[in-house]
């Protein structure tokens, strides 16, 4: 089928496009490389290049240790309170920028599952979405191991991810802490959060969500949907570079009762006191360990200024178009390809990637990194197409799914 009427859609929905000028902003964009992975590491704001420099420069090099007391002590909270602002729906003193993702969740999970057993010993299983990501998997196991809990796995199509009924399925009176994905890394699928957590917390359970590829991306409202705990990655749709460290929300009416396991000097009530044992600051201090990964943090910044000026909701308007014309692209000239999607048709059901599946995808993956057309590969024979709102193109997305149908084509 002939693409030029599709060309003709991509240039206008681009001229349309209240959010295009944000793509200057973007190191790369002025190429004709195609980036499907904006959900998996982000492009850096071109911003970032100064404010690094600026960094060393000024306060490593100008303040030296006095920045710490100035300054750094304090970055993991601002931040992250501007973070949940603009991203979570949480209001101030509930967010905090700490370790990997993967501490984080191992930090949160071992005091959510500490906490609902200790009020009640019956409380030994922690509920997980057999289709997550791996970590976030291994560590639910891992944890169990350690605490003689129990895992129940909730078995999901991969195409899609935890619903109300698999979820109401799952949770019980022995239910201590469910941890689930917001937007499934594979299919895309968007979880609707705030009636998953009304169903944990009938269960008296308490619930802890993964927002690895939904923060910046789809609108997140922790305090208004009653959440107890949340973490999720920086380094994907707020491109806050490669390690970034993952931000963490933990409700404030549980800050007085969650302890984390990882005891360090950081999240004790008096740090230069430096005393002879721990005791757990108040608030969100006691949820960090060590010293803080001050240079990994700057860079989000400049995607918070972005989504500051963009709004979240502009932005998520921006993805659902995105993935809408993806699918109509992908209906229009994989389909007879033999490509099938794997991810949600219904838009309200969808965050910002697709999924295309196709037996030959493996290979397709590898020729197109090396035409510069950059997705990802995943499990079963899936290419997943990210699409970043703040630095994608309506063409570039056009470009790079015709790319697809090509690779297909020779690859199969
Ligand atoms: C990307 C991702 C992670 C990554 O965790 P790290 O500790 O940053 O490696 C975890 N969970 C989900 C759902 C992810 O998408």
């Amino acid at each position: 089928m002939s693409t030029e009427p599709f060309a003709a859609e991509a240039e206008a929905l681009d001229a349309a496009d209240p959010l295009a000028a944000h793509r200057d902003a973007f190191v790369g964009a002025e190429t004709s490389l195609v980036y499907f992975d904006g959900n998996s590491l982000g492009r850096p704001p071109r911003a970032t290049a100064r404010r690094l420099a600026d960094f060393v420069t000024a306060e490593w090099g100008g303040r030296l240790i006095r920045g710490w007391d100035e300054s750094w002590m304090d970055l993991p909270f601002r931040i992250g309170d501007r973070l949940g602002r603009l991203t979570l729906g949480a209001a101030a003193g509930q967010t905090i920028i700490g370790d990997s993702t993967t501490v984080l969740l191992y930090k949160l999970l071992r005091a959510a599952l500490s906490e609902r057993s200790a009020s009640d010993p019956e409380r030994v299983e922690i509920v997980v979405g057999r289709d997550d990501f791996p970590t976030d998997r291994y560590l639910v196991e891992g944890i169990a191991a350690e605490r003689g809990a129990r895992v129940v796995w909730i078995e999901v199509d991969t195409a899609r991810g935890v619903d109300a009924d698999l979820l109401r399925a799952a949770v019980g009176p022995r239910t201590a802490v469910v941890l689930l994905s917001h937007v499934s890394y594979r299919s895309g699928y968007l979880a609707d959060a705030e009636n998953l957590t009304r169903i944990a917390h009938d269960a008296g359970a308490l619930v802890l969500w993964d927002l690895c590829h939904s923060a910046g991306s789809v609108p997140v409202a922790l305090d208004a949907w009653g959440v107890d705990l949340a973490v999720g990655c920086t380094y994907k749709y707020l491109n806050g570079g490669p390690g970034a460290p993952a931000f963490a929300y933990v409700a404030a009416r549980h800050q007085g009762t969650l302890t984390q396991p990882i005891q360090g000097w950081m999240g004790a009530a008096d740090v230069f006191a430096m005393g002879p044992e721990y005791r757990p600051a108040d608030g969100m201090r006691r949820f960090l360990s060590g010293t803080p990964p001050v240079l990994a943090m700057l860079a989000m910044q400049d995607t918070l200024d972005l989504i500051d000026d963009a709004g979240i909701e502009a932005i998520r308007a921006k993805s659902v178009a995105l993935t809408e014309f993806a699918l109509r692209v992908g209906d229009g000239i994989l389909s007879p390809l033999g490509v099938t999607l794997a991810s949600p048709r219904d838009p309200s059901e969808r965050g910002g990637h697709v999924t295309l599946s196709h037996p030959a995808m493996r290979a397709v993956t590898a020729r197109l990194w090396q035409q510069d057309v950059i997705p990802d590969y995943r499990d079963p024979h899936g290419l997943r197409i990210g699409l970043a709102p703040l630095s994608t193109s309506f063409t570039e997305t056009l470009t790079g799914l015709m790319a697809v149908a090509e690779a297909v084509r020779t690859e199969s």
